[in-house]
C-alpha cells in the first residue's frame, strides 16, 4: 500500500506580520493579563506541513484574543519549516533537518549538535519552561477522526477530560524514538501541576481540520480558563458547543514495520476498533499481524513505505 495523495483545501496564512512578536524570540507573541494566573501556550506549526494551526493562531489573533488571567503565548514553532509550504509538494515542508517533535531531551537540548531545529528548540526553551498549560496543535496523514494525544500521568488525563475536545483522549508513550514537547521534563513531571496535550485535528490539509483546530484551542482555553467564557463562546463552531463525553484509550503497542512490504487487512484511517483478539490486521511481509486483546483500536496507520517504520499503535479503552 502506498501513501495517498490529499487535495490541500485549506490555505496556509501569511504569518509575516506575526515574526516579531513581542517576546524577543521571532514568532511568538505573549499576552499579559497584568493578573496572577497560569501561563497558557498554544503551538503552530511544530511540523511545518500541518497548517490547521496556524489558521488557528491567525484567527485568535485578528479576533484579538486576551487572556482573564495570567499570559497567553501564541507561537508559530518550526516557522522555518512552515515558510517552505508549496501546496504543490505540501508534505515536503514537515521539517527543516529533523523532527522539531523529538528533540526534547536535555542531552541533545544541552548538546553541541547544531540543526535547524535544535536552534530553534533552544531558542523556544526558556518560554516553555515558564508554561502551565501548552497545546501543541498537529493534523494527521489520513481522514481519521481527530483525537488529543497525552503522556499518561494524572494530572493530563484531569486536564485533557475539562478540555473534553476532540473526541478522543490517547494515553501513553507512542514508542515515540526521541522526545516529544509534551514529555519534555517540566511537563513530564507528576510532581508540579504544568500539563501539555498535543491535539491531531484530522488529515494535515482537509477544510474541517482548520475548524477543529481552533475548536480545540477554544475548549483548551476555557479549561485553563484564560479567556472569557463571552469569547469562547462567540468564536465556537455550532457543532462544537456541546461536545459528547471524550473516550479514553491507552496506547498499549506501537507496531514498527520489519519489512518494506507491510500492508494492512484494510484501507484503515485510524481509529477503526477491531472487536476480537487474534484478528489478522496486517501483514509484514510474511508475518501476520494479530491484535493483541479484544476492542482493540488502530491509531495513526502509517502508509509511508520502508521497513523500520512506525505503522501504526494499538490502542485499549480506558473509559
Ligand atoms: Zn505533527
Amino acid at each position: 500500500m502506498t501513501e495517498k495523495m490529499y487535495p490541500v483545501e485549506l490555505v496556509a496564512p501569511d504569518i509575516e506580520a506575526y515574526r516579531k512578536g513581542n517576546t524577543g524570540v521571532d514568532f511568538v507573541t505573549t499576552f499579559d493579563s497584568g493578573d496572577p494566573g497560569p501561563h497558557v501556550m498554544i503551538n503552530a506549526v511544530t511540523h511545518g506541513n500541518e497548517i490547521c494551526g496556524a489558521i488557528a493562531l491567525d484567527y485568535l489573533f485578528k479576533a484579538n484574543v486576551k487572556p482573564v488571567r495570567g499570559k497567553l503565548t501564541l507561537g508559530f514553532v518550526n516557522y522555518q519549516a512552515f515558510l517552505n509550504f508549496d501546496i504543490n509538494d505540501p508534505g515536503e515542508s514537515r521539517l527543516v533537518d529533523e523532527d522539531f517533535n523529538r528533540v526534547w531531551l536535555e542531552e541533545r537540548l544541552d548538546g553541541d549538535e547544531d540543526t535547524v531545529e535544535l536552534q530553534r528548540a533552544r531558542e523556544l526553551r526558556p518560554i516553555f519552561d515558564t508554561v502551565d498549560y501548552l497545546l501543541d496543535i498537529h493534523s494527521l496523514s489520513t481522514y481519521s477522526e481527530a483525537l488529543t494525544i497525552c503522556h499518561g500521568l494524572d494530572k493530563e488525563k484531569e486536564f485533557a477530560k475539562k478540555v473534553n475536545y476532540p473526541g478522543y483522549i490517547m494515553c501513553g508513550s507512542g514508542h515515540v524514538i526521541g522526545r516529544r514537547l509534551i514529555e519534555y521534563t517540566p511537563f513530564n513531571d507528576a510532581t508540579n501541576d504544568k500539563v501539555a496535550l498535543l491535539v491531531e485535528c484530522g488529515q494535515h490539509w482537509a477544510a474541517e481540520s482548520g475548524a477543529i483546530a481552533l475548536d480545540t484551542a477554544l475548549h483548551f482555553l476555557r479549561a485553563a480558563e484564560s479567556v472569557s467564557p463571552e469569547f469562547i463562546n462567540q468564536h465556537l463552531s455550532e457543532g462544537a458547543k456541546n461536545p459528547a463525553k471524550v473516550q479514553m484509550w491507552e496506547v498499549v503497542d506501537g507496531i514498527y514495520s520489519k519489512t518494506d512490504d507491510f500492508t494492512y487487512a484494510e484501507e484503515y484511517i485510524g481509529m477503526e476498533v477491531i472487536p476480537e483478539s487474534g484478528t489478522v490486521f496486517a501483514r509484514d511481509g510474511a508475518e501476520e499481524i494479530r491484535t493483541p486483546h479484544d476492542g482493540c483500536l488502530l491509531m495513526m496507520p502509517n502508509y509511508k513505505p520502508g521497513a523500520n517504520m512506525r505503522k501504526v499503535r494499538l490502542c485499549k479503552r480506558l473509559g
